[in-house]
């Protein structure tokens, strides 16, 4: 897998964009991360009733829109809002606000970008990269995209081949193959073999994962994968004692030529950590990962500037 332009060792992947301090997912988070400088700046993928690739973490719209106010009626038995009952038109009616509890109302970062602020909406694949290319153009940097397919056995479900669109667009734009900045992540490890062998990409894959791998099941995962992107829980915990107890998962991965690219890293979601600069130091220097997916680019690019990582 290449590295992008910067100098670092170490990846940078602006999580949802810079989430930690404009809604997730809009563009303008991801310009905040882009000047930020961060290496790779992420896409969650669903599709929308017309086969539109929306840039969004959920398949619900509820969590992070008003659609509820808008299309009362357009809810699921279950109560939730499916981005894929909705074309791109009724889509970009939307407004999209910080995170929120559809129960509460609540913010799910508090200290975060208030809700019902500022105006912001939602927007396709191609909308992004043409942000994001266009900005390579103008600044001369060469900032990579880190798409990833969300849910493909419900898309396929409701007869959506979303790898296969998703691919399409990517390939439009030269994400063809490993020299280009483009990194294509799935949980799904059937669909990310698929995706490899079926659909025959020539991108760098990433298998994310949130459950323990055997090291069977990671030389299975090196068959057709770049690198793998497990949560941090399944690369160190604490144990009762107080003392951080590390996963072989990094050793096995590298062993295999696996990057290791883990998220989440979030600086106000510091779970045992006294503070962010700890938690990255674990990350980075005591659990030797590649790259990280994180909320607040900034803070983890000084982190490693400070230590030329
Ligand atoms: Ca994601």
């Amino acid at each position: 897998m290449r590295f992008s332009q910067a100098q670092r060792q170490k990846i940078v992947i602006a999580h949802r964009g810079a989430s930690g301090y404009l809604p997730e997912h809009t563009l303008t988070s991801k310009v905040m991360a882009y000047q930020m400088g961060a290496d790779y700046i992420e896409q969650d993928l669903v599709l929308t009733k017309d086969d539109v690739p929306v840039v969004i973490h959920d398949i619900y719209l509820d969590d992070v829109t008003n659609v509820a106010e808008l299309f009362p009626h357009r809810a699921r038995a279950d109560g939730r809002f499916y981005v894929m009952d909705f074309t791109y038109e009724d889509i970009k009616t939307l407004e999209v606000t910080e995170r929120f509890n559809t129960s509460t109302k609540k913010a799910v970062y508090p200290n975060r970008f208030p809700i019902n602020r500022g105006r912001f909406g939602l927007h396709s694949l191609q909308e992004e990269i043409e942000l994001i290319q266009g900005l390579n153009k103008s600044t001369g940097k060469n900032i990579g995209i880190y798409p990833e397919i969300k849910n493909p056995e419900f898309h396929l479900k409701h007869g959506k081949d979303i790898s296969r669109i998703v691919l399409n667009i990517l390939a439009s734009y030269n994400y063809l193959n490993k020299d280009d900045l483009c990194v294509l992540q799935c949980f799904d490890i059937k669909e990310l073999k698929r995706i490899r062998f079926d659909l025959n990409s020539m991108l760098n894959l990433t298998q994310l994962t949130e459950i323990p791998l055997s090291q069977t099941d990671i030389r299975n995962v090196a068959s057709y994968a770049d690198a793998i992107g497990p949560s941090i829980a399944l690369i160190y915990t604490k144990t009762k004692k107080g003392t951080i107890n590390y996963s072989n998962l990094v050793k096995i991965a590298h062993g295999l030529n696996l990057k290791v690219h883990a998220y989440t890293f979030r600086a106000d979601a510091l779970g045992y950590f006294k503070s962010f600069e700890a938690m990255l130091q674990q990350g980075f220097l005591e659990a030797h990962l590649d790259g990280i997916f994180t909320d607040f680019p900034d803070q983890v690019i000084q982190f490693l500037n400070d230590r030329n990582l």
